[in-house]
């Protein structure tokens, strides 16, 4: 009912938001949404990741309910499976 109880770390997830990130390969800007671990560079390909401390989602359990099935298993899918080269 109280949309205003959800914990604040998962706003960047609720309510995702563009974030320019350096890429470290090419040093272009990547845009990143606040709801995405990570990104691809169009410029050169390099995975971009965002730089984030630890959120809410890492450690708190209610963090599946809080953003959701889906966000939850992207981000986690993300963190968890590192770096994936192709
Ligand atoms: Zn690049």
């Amino acid at each position: 009912m109280a949309p205003d109880k959800f914990c604040p770390g998962s706003t960047n997830v609720r309510t995702p938001t563009p974030e320019s990130v350096t890429c470290l390969n090419c040093g272009d800007e990547v845009e990143i949404w606040t709801d995405e671990p990570k990104a691809t560079c169009p410029s050169c390909g390099h995975n971009v990741f965002r730089e984030q401390a630890p959120t809410c989602i890492d450690w708190c359990k209610f963090a599946r309910q809080c953003i959701g099935d889906e966000a939850y298993e992207r981000l986690k899918e993300g963190k968890i499976g590192g770096v994936q080269n192709h």
